[in-house]
């Protein structure tokens, strides 16, 4: 049976989109000019290509709308429009890998050139690229007895993921040995006694379900990739822009195995699955470098693995994609760039207080400086850095560590966080004797640090000489700048946002809206929102013994940008959400 759209195609003669008419068809909606088809004509390289890719690939921008161009989505869509059937946005994280890949054989699918996009027990909605080509749905329609419904959608993503999911599908099938059904009773733990998915870890299957993993969570920009059993199932989740969501689901056969591969290329421990542990992969995944960190832990299911994914473009970020004012970047510039003294990052965990250390070490790395980190762990490895990792059992602290170092002539030491007396104590005596120290510390505000201190047995007037600057900082999303709309404030949201401070409400902010851009998430990759204080004379000062964190408070109100107001600017700026700040100065 052929619902609908598709048996309003299926009375058009056979045939292929042709270039022609896409032409004519943009031409005619006034969207390129004469000279833009000439310039098509010209491209005969580009006749090899679907012609919805080939004019996708010339990027004309829309002649009204400024943030359109013409790229292959949009023009599928538009010729979706213009034919009369239905366009499909083909999302990867939204479709049901497993249900689609077993709908039919790959070698059936590749043949046929069309991707299931959704299943249901009635219907089966597929898309293609070539509407007017018909001839597969009759053989299709045998083979899956339902309602087929046929869309439009992006021939490249199309073609991609016809071979990225069916590839995958097959090796998974492989190496569960064509077995996909599991009793939901069987939990997972009970596998991994017995399992026979051990052996199977080198093999070329498992391998290319790995290299998906990684190529997977490479091109959704995923920061983390968990792995983690259930009863009978495991699941996969990506953390994108801070948010997890399930893109998914592994057969408990396919599973082991797949983590026993992980394992053997992190250098972990194959068979030891009682206790955490912990190791790094650096992988080259099409044009980029993928450095990773992986955990295991063992769960009442089983061992969950977690990749953390560090971006290896830090080393070339600027201070201004981290999200800080041309002001700041200055002020920071210089006291990054001082020969002596202590400056500290601090906010909770993953508020990107590495990133901003890797970034400021970048800055001022160079041939005739010895920078020497010591971190827990390594997460970016760079060559311009003497690297060091704490390693408890053979009594590597922090502090030994800049021991270590400073018997090594360095300029610049990065302790990557401080967190008891000794390690504080050490990095006082570097910053005082010639060397600039960076550290992190776990507090909510810059000016918390010097209390944090305090607390922690450090002299206030050695604290006083050495601290030169503090930056607290929260990471928030950054609106999507294809989609982001302007509408007056919510104002209870807005009083929320400016708290005790007095500021002019706008008369609109921006808002998130989503679309493909983004991902219907209406956010695109995040910024820092943060409060840099420089430590002048007078704060100097007010080190001493007794003091409270209320009295330094009080007595420098005013002189620096409070975290809260840094993210008023950035609400006005239109880069983030009044709720992105809300949530995280509260
Ligand atoms: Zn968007």
């Amino acid at each position: 049976m052929v619902a609908g759209s598709a048996t309003k195609i299926l009375k058009r003669p056979a045939r292929k989109i042709t270039l022609d008419e896409v032409v004519e068809g943009l031409k005619s909606d006034n969207l390129i000019t004469q000279m833009d088809c000439e310039r098509i004509a010209k491209s005969l390289k580009l006749a090899r290509f679907h012609p919805l890719v080939s004019v996708g690939k010339m990027a004309f921008k829309h002649p009204t709308e400024a943030k359109v161009t013409l790229d292959t989505e949009w023009l599928t869509q538009w010729y979706a429009g213009k034919i009369g059937i239905p366009y499909i946005d083909i999302d990867p994280l939204k479709l049901d890998i497993g249900e689609i890949t077993k709908l039919l054989p790959k070698a059936f699918i590749k043949r046929i050139a069309v991707l299931p996009v959704q299943v249901t027990p009635t219907k089966v909605v597929f898309a293609t690229a070539e509407p007017f080509d018909r001839d597969w749905l009759l053989d299709t329609s045998t083979s899956v007895k339902r309602d087929i419904e046929v869309v439009l959608g992006n021939p490249d993503k199309i073609t991609r993921y016809i071979e990225e999911f069916f590839e995958v599908r097959s090796a998974m099938n492989q190496v569960g040995e064509g077995e996909n059904d599991f009793g939901d009773q069987i939990a997972l733990d009970k596998m991994v006694g017995s399992d026979k998915g051990e052996f199977k870890a080198d093999d070329g299957n498992v391998a290319k379900i790995v290299d998906w993993v990684f190529q997977f969570a490479s091109t959704e920009r995923a920061t983390d990739i968990h792995l983690e059993p259930r009863e009978g199932q495991a699941q996969m989740r990506f953390r994108i822009d801070g948010n997890l969501r399930v893109v998914y689901k592994f057969d408990a056969k396919v599973f082991i195995p797949v983590l026993s591969r992980l394992k053997i290329i992190a250098d972990l421990k194959v068979d030891e699955k009682r206790r955490p542990q912990d190791g790094r992969i650096k992988r080259q995944v099409g044009d980029k470098l993928m450095e990773m960190r992986i955990s295991t832990i063992p769960t009442h299911y089983g061992e969950k693995m977690v990749i953390r994914i560090f971006d290896t473009n830090i080393t070339s970020k600027s201070f201004e994609e981290l999200g800080l004012s041309p002001d700041d970047i200055k002020g920071w510039e210089s006291l990054v760039a001082r020969s002596f003294g202590l400056i500290l990052v601090t906010g909770p965990t993953g508020s990107g207080k590495t990133t901003t250390l890797q970034t400021s070490l970048s800055f001022i790395a160079s041939p005739d400086i010895n920078i020497c980190t010591v971190e827990d762990p390594i997460e970016i490895v760079n060559e311009q850095l003497a690297q060091m990792q704490v390693n408890p059992e053979i009594s590597l602290s922090f502090g030994n560590a800049i021991r270590a170092f400073l018997r090594q002539d360095p300029d610049v030491i990065m302790v990557g966080e401080i967190r008891d007396q000794d390690t504080a104590e050490m990095a006082i005596q570097a910053s005082l004797t010639g060397h600039l120290v960076l550290s992190t510390l776990h507090t909510n505000s810059a000016l918390a640090s010097i209390t944090r201190l305090i607390d922690l047995k450090v002299e206030p007037h050695l604290l006083s000489a050495s601290l030169i600057g503090l930056m607290a900082q929260r990471l928030v999303r950054v609106l999507c700048p294809h989609c982001k709309e302007k509408a007056p404030p919510n104002m209870d949201l807005w009083k929320a946002l400016i708290g005790p401070y007095n500021v002019p409400t706008p008369q609109f902010v921006y808002h998130a809206k989503g679309c493909r851009e983004c991902r219907n998430t209406g956010y695109y990759g995040r910024i820092i929102v943060y409060e840099l204080v420089r430590v002048t004379n007078e704060l100097r000062e007010l080190i001493r013994p007794g003091i409270t964190l209320q009295e330094i408070e009080n007595l420098m109100r005013g002189k620096y940008l409070p975290i809260r107001l840094n993210g008023v600017q950035k609400v006005l700026q239109g880069k983030t959400s009044i709720e992105e700040v809300v949530t995280i100065v509260i």
